[in-house]
């Protein structure tokens, strides 16, 4: 397996790929990897001939008094658990390669898809997201890339970008990897106090007790938010930043629930933010 940190080195490696008709498939991740990421990278193999996972924490998509300096990094570790699941180059660019000074130039999705959820708990951080990957998309040049459903608001962002930028590349999402106990696996659950990590699962406990009810006949919204309220403020130290019943293409509210719709939360357990989501088809 390859390790590139260099843009031109990476363009060079790109190029030769290519010419040997090679097909390309992609994994973008800020690294720490876990199954869940391992999972993508995996899939990435069974479908293409290379596989490409860049590795770059993008200070971009971090809004000021986050987790950018203290997100977790292991380098080392990654490049073993990418070379075991399939992948056969690692880009892990610098920042200042990235965004040298000077650097001016923003990709960003307009209206709800990034104005809500997550848009509004983190103003600019789609636009960094959008940013950083149409940057890796020009020099990865992948036939296909690997999205994960646990950030299913990011899969519709970056899905509508290679649409309105008529990139020609495959988007495939795969579904959210979990602990054993339902957490749904993130680089920011190694975070968590004992007491935190034991009170977490509540996320997907609460999500699946919504989906049941919904089974049964609820159609309601406004009564699903708050199940899932209560619910989550049992756990001690669970603090709600968003609860949101909406439908799954322009995340608008819905009162009542139709057709496909995305149930999505955000909640932090002390500086802890951590998301999950289901999918429910009414
Ligand atoms: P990140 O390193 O957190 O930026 O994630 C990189 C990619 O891995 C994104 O497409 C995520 O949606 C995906 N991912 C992260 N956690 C999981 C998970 N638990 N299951 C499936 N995919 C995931």
């Amino acid at each position: 397996m390859d390790l590139i940190r260099d843009l031109a080195a990476l363009r060079e490696r790109i190029s030769l790929i290519r010419n040997q008709g090679k097909e390309i498939g992609f994994v973008p991740t800020m690294g720490f990897l876990h199954e869940g990421h391992l999972s993508l990278i995996e899939t990435a193999k069974a479908q293409n001939t290379f596989v490409v996972v860049s590795i770059f924490v993008n200070p971009l998509q971090f809004g000021a008094g986050e987790d950018y300096e203290d997100y977790p990094r292991d380098l080392e570790n990654d490049s073993r658990l990418a070379a075991v699941a399939g992948c056969d180059l690692v880009f892990y660019p610098v920042a200042r390669d990235f965004y040298p000074s000077g650097y001016g130039t923003f990709v960003e999705v307009q209206g709800s898809i990034t104005d809500r959820l997550c848009g509004a708990s983190r103003p600019g951080h789609f636009r960094g997201v959008t940013t950083v990957l149409a940057k890796l998309f020009n020099l990865v040049e992948p036939h296909r890339t690997y999205f994960g459903q646990k950030d299913a608001q990011q899969c519709l962002v970056v899905k509508k970008m290679l649409e309105d930028l008529n990139y020609n590349v495959e988007f495939i999402i795969m579904p959210t990897v979990r602990e054993p106990d339902g957490l749904a696996m993130s680089s920011r659950n190694k975070y968590l106090t004992p007491l935190q990590r034991k009170a977490a699962p509540v996320l997907y406990q609460s999500l699946q007790k919504a989906n049941s009810l919904i089974d049964n006949g609820e159609r309601d919204g406004k009564l699903i938010k708050e199940l899932l309220e209560c619910n989550i403020k049992t756990v001690p130290g669970a603090e709600i930043d968003y609860i949101q019943v909406v439908d799954v293409k322009k995340l608008e509210p819905l009162s009542q629930l139709a057709g496909t719709c995305l149930i999505a939360l955000a909640v932090k357990f002390g500086t802890t933010r951590l998301i999950d989501n289901i999918i429910v088809e009414v």
